[in-house]
């Protein structure tokens, strides 16, 4: 085990971490532009009369006008929560899910990684050197009404129609044969000794991360050859399901406008990029994953999934639709345009332009519509059987859902779409699998548990809630455990202007629960304040009638054995009533 973490893990935690979640869900911050502006952690209280901390995700950075406190996000956690530099990157990698390198042989393969990016990085100047002298692919790229400023933005090559162009140029050696070979550049002839190349006679898009290392490619034919396209294998660097289309190419305009275009094919987002979209991604071809929205969420907060209406696009669109309802987070809105069957984004700008695009693009559905248009244009709502397997396939999704105010929106939002009731609906949670009807509890957040989880996120709502509740009848799982640990929450807060969530959770002593508290705050809260606002109000309500539901039932059963005292009748006849008025 070394302490040694090499800069290239550093720079990547960094540019994987979204500063703003992770400074927002320690001090308030308040929308302004492209920056976050809030009250400086850093200077004394009583100081500051305006908010003079600024928080930019652009630049991932934040800055104090008054103190000229600043800095990155490891900066920040250093200072606002004492940690050291590790333990800072620690925090991050569990916030990125990145891992850290402990071993040596993770800083091995960090190394190899390395070299096959530059390799890549070799073969791709080579493929565009190759495209300037082939006439064929000069053509052929013209007819798609790509210029050649717009192949040099993208880094476009050509691989030549050779058996072992590349074998030949790059495979010098047995190490640089095995290299190629890692890559995915070349690969062993089945019949006899040696190696050809894996791309031939195809127009190459180089595929790069954000940061431009070219992690594979893929190929077009410029005939009527088959495959039309063909993507690296998957490498130690090339993971389909992680990488997208564009992003090097689109990734300034990304942050900048804070929103993205996801479309399916690669011209697509050439097409796009030329008509002034500079903001597109394409998934090639492939079905979109989970990591690949992730991904785009941490540089922009609207994603707009531009498809084919199609068979194969009215899929991919539901596909990225259910990710997107089981990752709804704070601030991030996906929306949906379906255009017309066979249509796609480069055809439409072609023969409509761009004017006609934006529009389509501002009438995109948001996420909520689409999903339930979707499933509503699959059956039949006039006949009650549609409307059945409607709300049925409905909960199948939200059932998946994190529980909050977005899950129960959109219920209501079906509900009301079907024209049947809330709770018809949620009928359909009982017919889960066995596992999950066993252990219901797991499934849903006590109250309790939730209401711990919000204050973790958003401490200064504890304000909100009023002293008297005391909430002394709730026996939560009969130990009264949760209850307490909430309580005392409110109370650190209460008392202490200016708490931090670290100082909160060192309060409690028991490693259990301090454990427990500390993953829920790298816990990705999925609702705004003021919805958390809204959420906690909900949740003390219903608190505060489970607590009197609990301490009704202690006086009715002291009332069956005659032993209420004056005080406690009192009581109880006052409760009777307020719960018969229900
Ligand atoms: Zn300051």
């Amino acid at each position: 085990m070394s302490n040694y973490i090499p800069p290239e893990t550093v720079t990547k935690l960094i540019e994987a971490t979204d500063i703003i979640l992770v400074i927002g869900s320690r001090i308030k911050l308040a929308s302004s532009g492209t920056e976050r502006l809030g009250k400086c952690p850093f200077h004394k209280k009583g100081e500051e009369k305006h908010p003079s901390f600024s928080v930019n995700q652009q630049k991932g950075l934040y800055h104090c006008f008054t103190c000229k406190a600043g800095g990155n996000v490891v900066e920040f956690l250093m200072e606002y929560e004492h940690k050291t530099f590790p333990e800072a990157l620690e925090e991050i990698a569990k916030i990125t899910g990145l891992v850290i390198p402990k071993t040596k042989q993770d800083i091995v393969k960090i190394r190899q990684e390395e070299r096959l990016k530059e390799l890549n990085a070799k073969v791709m100047n080579y493929f565009i050197v190759n495209l300037s002298k082939s006439k064929k692919a000069n053509e052929y790229l013209k007819n798609r009404g790509i210029d050649s400023k717009t192949a040099q933005k993208f880094s476009l090559g050509f691989a030549n129609q050779s058996w072992d162009d590349i074998v030949k140029k790059f495979g010098t050696s047995e190490t640089e044969i095995n290299k190629l070979d890692k890559a995915g550049l070349i690969r062993k002839n089945k019949s006899r000794s040696g190696y050809r190349d894996y791309f031939r006679k195809r127009i190459i898009f180089p595929i790069r991360d954000n940061k431009g290392s070219v992690m594979g490619f893929a190929g077009r034919v410029i005939d009527d050859a088959v495959p039309k396209y063909l993507n690296s294998p998957e490498t130690e660097i090339y993971k389909k399901k992680q990488l997208l289309y564009g992003m090097f190419e689109s990734y300034k305009s990304l942050r900048s406008s804070n929103e993205a275009i996801i479309v399916e094919g690669y011209t697509d987002v050439i097409t796009l990029s030329k008509a002034g979209f500079r903001n597109s991604l394409a998934s090639g071809g492939t079905a979109i994953t989970d990591t690949q929205i992730k991904n785009v969420f941490k540089f922009s907060e609207i994603i707009t999934f531009c498809f084919d209406g199609d068979s194969a696009g009215k899929k991919a669109a539901w596909k990225a639709c259910e990710i997107c309802l089981l990752n709804t987070a704070v601030n991030k809105k996906a929306r949906f345009l379906i255009l017309p069957e066979g249509q796609d984004p480069d055809e439409l700008i072609k023969s409509k332009g761009p004017e006609s695009f934006t529009k389509l693009l501002k009438n995109a559905a948001p996420l909520s519509d689409f999903f339930i248009r979707t499933i509503k244009g699959n059956c039949d709502s006039s006949q009650p059987s549609g409307v059945e397997s409607a709300a049925e396939k409905s909960m199948e999704t939200v059932n998946k859902m994190k529980d909050g105010i977005y899950k129960d929106k959109l219920i209501e939002k079906i509900a009301s779409e079907l024209k049947v009731k809330t709770s018809q609906l949620k009928r359909f949670k009982h017919q889960e699998s066995e596992q999950s009807r066993k252990t219901p509890s797991n499934n849903r957040p006590s109250l309790i548990r939730q209401a711990i989880n919000i204050l973790m996120h958003y401490p200064e709502l504890a304000r909100e809630i009023s002293e008297e509740k005391e909430f002394k009848y709730i026996d939560d799982l009969g130990i009264n455990l949760g209850i307490n640990i909430l309580k005392k929450i409110i109370t650190l807060i209460d008392s202490n202007e200016s708490i931090k969530l670290a100082t909160i959770i060192e309060h409690f002593s028991d490693p259990k629960i301090n454990k427990h508290l500390k993953a829920l705050t790298s816990e990705q809260l999925i609702i705004s304040q003021i919805e958390a606002k809204n959420e906690l109000h909900e949740i003390i309500l219903r608190l505060n009638e489970r607590n009197t539901r609990s301490e009704l039932k202690k006086l009715v059963s002291k009332a069956k054995n005659n032993t209420l005292t004056k005080s406690e009748r009192k009581r109880f006849l006052a409760l009777s009533k307020s719960i018969e008025i229900k």
